[in-house]
């Protein structure tokens, strides 16, 4: 079964395919706990149902896109992501499958988009003192962008913060020589159109002087965040 927290059609906000017309399957649960995350419902309080195979792929047939986007909460940690992902594309979807890069699994995807958590996404330890340890220990898996990476047509998306967030988007990828820097896209942290607005012009600059790519997030901009867009 597939736990699923939504499964909707909107806009994609954020990367290579902002403002393409995609239907989004989104699981609950996550094996991290950013502070900031911006689905919570599928991280720090989950919420869905379990849903099977042909659920699934029943709803994404009533939807009208040819983009499915599969994201979550962290969606390879299902198995079922890799017969979904394949009878998708055997459909005729562009299948993006979005990851934070900690699990691997031989999914399907044009594009695997994967948005490494650096150390500012850790929780403090008054937030919650195991989920603070538990997310440090695991958000690092060089092992698995590397197979994410070598099989599939990739984008790396970085949560920006602050601006010495940057150097440490540099730091990471110092590891990665075999990363092309044009797939390497910032984008802020922000669930409030007035953070997102807040924060735009620098981090747009930021990546202009690094040879990086910059992403707003047009959900954020558009919707302020609100479930279902
Ligand atoms: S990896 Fe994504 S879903 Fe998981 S806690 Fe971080 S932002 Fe939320």
């Amino acid at each position: 079964m597939l736990y699923i927290a939504e499964i909707y059609q909107s806009v994609q906000g954020e990367g290579e395919f902002t403002g393409t017309s995609s239907i989004f399957v989104r699981t609950t649960g996550c094996n991290l706990r950013c502070w900031f995350c911006d689905t919570p419902f599928t991280s720090w309080k989950p919420e869905g149902d379990a849903q099977s195979i042909e659920q699934v792929l029943n709803r994404v047939a009533e939807l009208d896109a040819q983009h499915v986007v599969v994201t979550g909460g962290e969606p390879l940690l299902l198995p079922e992501i890799v017969p979904l992902t394949a009878e998708l594309r055997s459909r005729g979807h562009f299948v993006t499958v979005e990851t934070a890069g900690t699990v691997f699994r031989e999914a399907t995807a044009d594009l695997m988009s994967i948005s490494p958590k650096l150390a500012n996404s850790t929780p403090s330890t008054e937030r919650s003192l195991v989920w603070s340890q538990r997310h440090e220990q695991l958000r690092h898996r060089p092992e698995v962008i590397r197979s994410l990476i070598s099989a599939l047509p990739y984008q790396f998306k970085f949560v920006i913060d602050r601006p010495d967030d940057v150097a440490q988007v540099e730091e990471w990828l110092a590891g990665f020589q075999e990363i092309d820097r044009d797939r390497v896209w910032l984008m802020p942290q922000a669930t409030t159109r007035d953070e997102l607005a807040v924060k735009t012009d620098w981090i747009r600059k930021a990546a202009g002087t690094s040879g990086f790519q910059f992403t707003s997030r047009l959900h954020i901009e558009q919707f302020g965040n609100a479930r279902g867009h």
